[in-house]
């Protein structure tokens, strides 16, 4: 064993040489230091505010659904790891990535039938564009390779995905003359329950009907706006997307790698809208949190098209694809989330956050209080000041991480009742002070 590192040392040496997501080098303020977890607790190498262990209200980006240190995700990945934790996909197979494809073969919309394990969300988005713009290439209409998609969305932080992020957000300003560039409809019009706007959808029809000779696919986030600013809106909306895209010839694409797995409400949210994607996106909750792994899913006529071009495979293969660990733990998860009645849960979780954020309306400052399925969001009328949110949080014994003017929550689905309220009041603390 290397010697122990004291906190203090481990914090100096963190902000010398390492990045952490969207930060400076060497970074602003000082990360928390994690030294275990379990359930839906994250023990602290040495308290903060007073506290040792935070309840964890981000499920680690919305990933950890089940909790941390779950004893049949440990199995799993115990029992794999005594078999082997990875081989290389190229000319080989396994059964942990076979069983796994076919699980999600089963569960996701009848027509996707073919699946591309990759090894980040970002990567499945790569290839789900791949995928579109080589279908195209095959049929002989190479100049069908742009992509539209609304604003308010983010699809990963690799060059494809960043193209099609929020324009402001997605910081497209920097990037002008390197990113793609690509067709933006307005966002769509906000809250899941409200009748879809007809002028709205019209927008799409007409932007879909005008660019389909360059257009290879609309990409979307289904139901929520995840990263580019947690915003939900109208299912019927994917419905005018699909009549749109087939009657042009475009492909559709879900981006659900936030979405999936129940955190909606729905399994997936495309199936609020009772709508097939050609091609869809799975990542974060798909291990439960525990590794790195993510699916690309089409249809049968994007892999037959692909195969049969003058170019006849999909060109992309990562190294770890299909990773064995991964995919053994991911089968675990889902067995996990089936096993229970996880909509009942999540429908537990909604009610407890409507009831624990209601008081935040009358907060000073709180522009909107918003709630779908394990989703909670307090939108501010203007920037949050981070650290001092988090701080009112993790004083709360909560952790938070809030972003632009959004302070949100997507516990894990076995957070009990008390939490969820701990939860909710850590939010409002947050939202007070920041
Ligand atoms: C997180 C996210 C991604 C990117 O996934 P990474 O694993 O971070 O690369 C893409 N799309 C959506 C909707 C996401 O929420």
């Amino acid at each position: 064993m290397p010697e122990p590192l004291t906190p203090g040392a481990l914090l100096a040496l963190d902000r010398q040489h390492v990045w952490h997501p969207y930060g400076p080098m060497p970074g602003k303020a000082a990360p928390l230091l994690v030294e275990s977890a379990s359930g839906v607790r994250l023990r602290l190498a040495e308290p903060v505010e007073g506290r040792d262990e935070l309840v964890d209200g981000m499920s680690s980006w919305w990933s950890a659904v089940h909790g941390y240190n779950h004893p049949v995700l440990n199995d799993a990945a115990h029992g794999q790891l005594e078999r082997m934790s990875h081989v290389m996909f190229g000319g080989l197979t396994h059964e942990p990535a076979v069983r796994l494809a076919k699980r999600l073969v089963d569960l996701t919309p009848e027509p996707l039938q073919h699946v591309f394990l990759a090894d980040s969300g970002s990567v499945s988005v790569e290839v789900a564009v791949k995928m579109c713009l080589q279908y195209w290439r095959s049929l002989g209409k190479p100049r069908k390779q742009r992509l539209l998609t609304w604003r308010g969305g983010y699809h990963g932080d690799t060059w494809q995905p960043m193209s099609v992020c929020d324009p402001d957000g997605g910081m497209h300003e920097l990037w002008q003359g390197v990113l793609p560039r690509q067709i933006f409809a307005d966002a769509p019009p906000p809250g899941f329950d409200a009748a879809p706007d007809e002028a709205y959808a019209a927008q799409l029809r007409e932007l879909i009907g005008r660019h389909a000779e360059e257009l290879a696919a609309v990409i979307v986030e289904p139901v929520v706006q995840g990263a580019g600013g947690m915003s939900f809106h109208s299912p019927g909306y994917l419905r005018v997307l699909r009549e749109a895209c087939d009657a042009h010839d475009v492909l559709l694409v879900f981006d659900e790698i936030a979405t999936g797995f129940g955190r909606t409400g729905a399994l997936f949210a495309a199936d609020h809208a009772g709508v097939a994607p050609d091609v869809m996106c799975l990542g974060k909750a798909l291990t439960g949190g525990y590794l790195t792994l993510a699916a690309t899913l089409c249809t049968t006529a994007v892999a037959d098209g692909i195969s049969r071009g003058a170019l006849p495979v999909l060109a992309h293969g990562p190294t770890f694809m299909g990773n064995p660990l991964a995919a053994a733990v991911a089968d675990a998860s889902i067995s996990v989330l089936l096993s229970q009645d996880w909509g009942q849960e999540v429908k537990r979780i909604e009610a407890g956050l409507r009831d624990g954020l209601a008081p935040a309306a009358g907060i000073a400052g709180v522009r909107e209080v918003r709630v779908l399925g394990a989703i909670g969001v307090v939108q501010l009328d203007h920037e949050v000041d981070m650290a001092a949110a988090s701080r009112a949080a993790v004083r709360e014994g909560v952790w938070l991480r809030p972003f632009r003017d959004l302070i949100y929550t997507m516990p894990p689905y076995i957070t009990g009742d008390e939490d969820v309220a701990r939860i909710c009041a850590a939010v409002c603390a947050a939202a007070r002070e920041g």
